[in-house]
């Protein structure tokens, strides 16, 4: 199965932690294309840091559930707060997304693919739009690429 996933974070070494992320995320399967790293103003709160996202493809076995588990478990592992050199705690929090799944529609309570929110998000489309523009989605019959320009 082909899965779209958007990594996204605003503290620390947002990129690095994303990189670590991405290995993390090679070992459940195969990541053929990962995008640039796109920025974007936080909204709806106030941060100091700007966002990172990042998408990237996994082609993986993984049924959608098993592949949530696994995503958690790696969003746990790197958010966990390691003590650092010089005794100060670090946190380094990631959240990763499924966006996309070329297998089907899941609406379960602990997931939704196509991700409800996405079509409405610039930072979400912006990162897919770079290699998968012409992916449909399943509900709105549109294309990444169209519904990026809806939103513009
Ligand atoms: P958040 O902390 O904002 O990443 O939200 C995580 C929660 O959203 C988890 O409890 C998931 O079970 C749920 N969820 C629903 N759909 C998705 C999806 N497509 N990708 C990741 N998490 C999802």
């Amino acid at each position: 199965m082909r899965y779209i996933l958007l990594l996204g974070g605003n503290l620390g070494n947002v990129e690095k932690t994303m990189r670590d992320a991405i290995k993390r995320i090679a070992l459940l399967g195969d990541v053929p294309l990962v995008s640039s790293v796109y920025e974007s103003e936080p909204w709806g709160f106030e941060a100091e840091n700007l966002f990172k996202n990042m998408a990237v493809e996994l082609d993986t076995d993984l049924e959608p559930l098993s592949l949530l588990d696994e995503l958690q478990r790696i969003e746990r592992e790197m958010g966990r707060r390691h003590k650092t050199v010089n005794r100060q705690y670090q946190s380094r929090t990631i959240d990763i997304d499924i966006l996309l799944c070329d297998c089907r529609v899941v609406d379960v309570e602990r997931l939704a693919i196509p991700h409800k929110l996405m079509h409405l998000r610039r930072f979400a489309l912006e990162p897919v739009a770079e290699y998968w523009a012409d992916w449909q989605h399943p509900l709105l019959n549109k294309t990444i690429a169209e519904l990026l320009e809806q939103l513009q």
